[in-house]
């Protein structure tokens, strides 16, 4: 009788086999499970996934993580084969702003630069300036010229980050992701008053990033740092201290197990889990890869627009 550690074997087997013959690369997000890190060739965060398509030679890519970034890869890389495991992979916080939303935006403001985090669906990428991801926002903004006005979309938390390290007026979209705005000011102080000596790692998307800044003063500057999922690994990988509260997803937590040795990591809430990032699962990647599904294809006409706004954040990057 086969056991069970037997078949998961034969399936790592078969994706490796799979990937060799179709000639495929398997990019996978900081968020993803264990089983899916494991077996990926690129792990990392929104941005360096968006190089890693850009560049990759293999014929198809299929992309664990969610659909908008399945989409931005097919945006910069229509004559490749995108491939996501599972169509329902969304993401709250993209699903906070459809597209006809944006355009009665505009037209209230029909002088200002619209700036989309890469959260957002190709739709809304083709009707924006600029698109830009939590390690790169404050560049992007700092780019466009000081009397235009900038509407930002669709992270409220970001949003009031990028404003107040900018001194920009920038009107911001209401929008939340669910996991990242249930880690609150509360949450921070609670863990500063158990764990005195641990540096303090904040996605930008976090519900207590705006409140953080109003009470910077009291807290420990050096002692906390805000930054995207790969910023996390890199500060992580540098900093002189051993003990990380993380505040983000757990996902990234077994990557950075991975890389770094000797150093404790802290979630700020060990529930902090994205339920669409974890429904990519070993056996629907094996299929994927099996059976080329799910193809992730982005209109041809949307696509054209939508790469104008990425195009311009790589090359700002
Ligand atoms: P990063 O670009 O920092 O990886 O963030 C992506 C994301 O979806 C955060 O929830
Ligand atoms: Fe979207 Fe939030 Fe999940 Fe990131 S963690 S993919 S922002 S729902």
């Amino acid at each position: 009788m086969t056991t069970k550690i037997e078949l998961i074997e034969d399936i790592i087997t078969e994706i490796k086999y799979l990937k060799e013959k179709k000639n495929a690369v398997i990019l996978s997000h900081n968020y993803q499970l264990p089983e899916i890190q494991d077996v990926s060739d690129f792990i990392g965060d929104s941005l360096n996934l968006s190089l890693e398509a850009a560049n990759t030679t293999a014929d198809i890519i299929v992309f664990c993580g969610v659909h908008f970034m399945a989409e931005t890869a097919s945006i910069l890389c229509p004559n490749k084969t995108v491939l996501i495991p599972d169509l329902e992979a969304g993401c709250s916080l993209a699903a906070t702003i459809n597209v006809e939303q944006l355009r009665r935006w505009k037209e209230k403001y029909p002088n200002a630069v619209v700036v989309s985090y890469v959260n957002t669906t190709a739709e809304i990428k083709a009707e924006s300036d600029y698109c830009c991801t939590s390690s790169n926002a404050i560049k992007i903004v700092n780019s466009i010229p000081k009397d235009k006005a900038i509407l930002f979309l669709p992270d409220m938390f970001l949003g009031s980050y990028i404003a107040s390290e900018t001194s920009r007026d920038i009107h911001i979209w209401p929008g939340e992701c669910h996991v990242h705005a249930d880690m609150r000011i509360e949450d921070v102080n609670k863990k500063l008053e158990e764990v005195k000596d641990a540096e303090f790692l904040i996605h930008p998307e976090c519900g207590c990033v705006s409140k953080y800044l109003y009470q910077k003063d009291d807290i420990k500057n050096e002692q906390t740092h805000i930054l995207s999922t790969e910023g996390m690994v890199k500060r992580i990988k540098e900093s002189p201290n051993n003990k990380f509260v993380i505040a983000t997803e757990v996902g990234i937590l077994h990557r950075i197990n991975k890389e770094v040795k000797n150093k404790e990591l802290i979630p700020l809430k060990e529930d902090a889990i994205c339920k669409y990032m974890k429904m990519i699962t070993r056996e629907k990647l094996y299929q994927s890869l099996k059976n080329n599904i799910f193809e992730v294809k982005v209109p041809e006409k949307i696509a054209n627009k939508a790469r104008l706004s990425i195009e311009r954040m790589i090359e700002i990057t």
